[in-house]
């Protein structure tokens, strides 16, 4: 990591500059599988298939209620081509629900990046997740504003799940604004 670079707090977030590594589909013995209007060339959101798997258990354990968490992995860069990597989830504290600015308050945050720091320092804050239960999958308001104010950069994700109708997605600031994004899903092979 070179040094000199700044690094900017969000919250008690931190976020790093982007990080050299290689890029995703070209690793040996990986499978990528692409939903929806994933581009190649336009900052492609990679999702290791665990991390989903984490998130979507986590979003299905509690229907009664909206639970959310913390994606974490990487902001790459290789050969001048940006992407992101998700590649671990972290739950957001058990005891909480509501909507989601209820959920992602400061101290939830702190929490969360304790949690982060525990599981690997390294990890960069790639985005959020949080879940409608029975309500479709869509960002309100508040969840425009919480995405806004916290993850302002375009590589950083906010993942909605909707366990009852099981559905989900991705939502991203793009030239149309924040909006739904394709992504590709990376599983290694024989996994
Ligand atoms: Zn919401």
């Amino acid at each position: 990591m070179a040094d000199e670079l700044p690094e900017i707090r969000l919250g008690n977030l931190q976020v790093r500059p982007p990080e050299s590594r290689p890029w995703p589909l070209g690793r040996p013995g990986i499978s990528a599988e692409r939903r929806g209007d994933a581009r190649e060339d336009d900052r492609p959101l990679f999702v290791a298939a665990g991390a989903l798997q984490a998130a979507s258990d986590w979003s299905c354990a509690d229907t009664s209620r909206e639970v959310g968490g913390l994606l974490l992995g990487f902001h790459g860069v290789d050969e001048g081509r940006e992407f992101a990597e998700l590649t671990a989830f972290l739950p957001a504290g058990a005891a909480q629900g509501g909507p989601a600015h209820v959920v992602f308050t400061h101290d939830a945050f702190a929490a969360l990046e304790k949690a982060r720091d525990a599981l690997d320092p390294s990890l960069a804050v790639v985005g959020w997740h949080h879940t409608h239960p029975g309500y479709g999958v869509f960002l309100s308001d508040a969840d425009r504003f919480l995405h806004t104010r916290f993850f302002p950069f375009p590589w950083q994700a906010a993942l909605v799940v909707d366990p009852v109708r099981r559905e989900l997605g991705f939502f991203r600031e793009g030239p149309g604004g924040l909006r739904t994004t394709g992504f590709f899903i990376l599983r290694v092979a024989g996994a």
